[in-house]
């Protein structure tokens, strides 16, 4: 269902109300999903890393997190209706769970997780909170983050350590958390939820100008603007060209 292809990493061309929709499904499934956010840095560093590129096949919700995702899927001819982002998918979603459903935030600099469990909490009375950690992605904290997961089971898990470390992670251990219907990678989310971060004013967003805003915030982010605004578009362009040659 509605699944394209852009530099050979398949993106999920839904709106944010149909990807609450797959992720409800999700959750009453007996499976275990992992849903990744891509957005266009991440479809050029998966061009040079082998192993980052199989997850994203590999994954099971591949959400449009960039505006350059919407506007160069387009330009192939391949329609995606919306942006959609972690943030706005991990309010959306937290404020449609039961509480049936429980949830635990991995990741982010020390106390932000707990912060970001504060605000969703705040917004959603019902929310059912499991846990709140920082943790590290470095494969010797994984088994005490792992049992510290399995002892609180929680059936949705959001993981902040950013791309491509977290779906990583994600890729390799969600087996080992039996519990977890939904393992997402949510970039700097959690910033966001706490207020570590601000994002972009509406007007920019809407505009498809959010990555100037980070970039004016975080001068740090320049190399990996440059791929997003630069990059990612010229690689693009020079797939479908040679796409045209071949056929
Ligand atoms: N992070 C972390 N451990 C790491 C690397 C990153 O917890 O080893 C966190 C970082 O604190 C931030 C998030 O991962 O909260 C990634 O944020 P970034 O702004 O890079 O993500 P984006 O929104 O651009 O995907």
């Amino acid at each position: 269902m509605s699944r394209i292809s852009i530099l050979g990493v398949p993106i999920d061309a839904i709106t944010r109300e149909q990807a609450i929709e797959r992720l409800a499904d999700m959750l009453v499934s007996e499976r275990q999903h992992h849903v990744m956010t891509p957005n266009s840095e991440m479809l050029v560093a998966a061009q040079k890393h082998p192993a980052f590129h199989q997850v994203l096949q590999r994954s099971d919700l591949n959400l449009p997190d960039s505006q350059g995702i919407v506007t160069m899927g387009r330009y192939i001819g391949q329609y995606v209706p919306e942006r959609v982002t972690g943030v706005d998918t991990v309010t959306a979603l937290c404020a449609v769970l039961t509480e049936a459903d429980s949830v635990f935030l991995l990741g982010a600099a020390p106390g932000i997780a707990e912060k970001a469990a504060e605000a969703l909490k705040a917004k959603n009375p019902h929310l059912r909170i499991a846990g709140a950690y920082a943790g590290t992605p470095k494969a010797h904290d994984a088994n005490s983050i792992i049992a510290r997961i399995n002892d609180v089971h929680p059936h949705i898990l959001f993981v902040a350590y950013g791309a491509p470390k977290q779906d990583l992670w994600i890729a390799e251990y969600l087996q080992e958390m039996p519990s977890v219907r939904i393992a997402m990678g949510v970039g700097g989310t959690f910033d966001f939820l706490a207020g570590a971060k601000k994002r972009a004013p509406l007007l920019l967003q809407t505009m498809g100008l959010e990555w100037f805003w980070r970039l004016v915030c975080e001068p740090r982010r320049l190399p990996r603007i440059l791929n997003a605004v630069l990059v990612f578009p010229f690689l693009v362009i020079l797939r479908q060209r040679s796409d045209v040659v071949a056929r």
